[in-house]
């Protein structure tokens, strides 16, 4: 399951996060899944919940947020690709409107753990890639 692999991801940065700063366990976490990475938010927090067990975050707070895709082209054009079938699990289309090549997408195509708090620090920053 794709979810599954992303959740264990994840659990992995937050137990090397908590562990840098010295927590033994983490108040909450939360992860921001891109709208064009493929990844069903509401899948994602049930795998996180199974992966979160019997580790310092099992009484972790999870918060996912969704992120619109953002991208960009060589011939300078950026911004927000259409969606063009948002019925058919997130698919931006991933055409310039300006020139049809393929854009770039600098965000909105993985997950990343946006912020994690842990009772002794404020929260933290890092990111992942899957
Ligand atoms: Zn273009």
């Amino acid at each position: 399951m794709h979810e599954f692999s992303i959740a264990t991801g994840i659990v992995d940065v937050v137990r090397e996060e908590a562990t840098d700063h010295g927590a033994d366990r983490v108040e909450s976490i939360t992860v921001a899944v891109g709208e064009a990475s493929h990844v069903n938010p509401e899948q994602l927090e049930t795998c996180l919940t199974v992966a979160t067990e019997d580790t310092i975050a099992a009484d972790a707070t999870l918060d996912i947020e969704t992120v619109e895709p953002y991208g960009s082209c060589s011939c300078g054009w950026a911004g927000r690709p259409e969606t063009s079938d948002r019925a058919l699990a997130y698919a931006p289309d991933l055409r310039c409107p300006e020139c049809e090549a393929r854009i770039d997408l600098e965000e909105g195509d993985g997950c990343r753990v946006m912020e994690l708090a842990v009772p002794s620090e404020d929260a933290d920053e890092t990111e992942t890639t899957p």
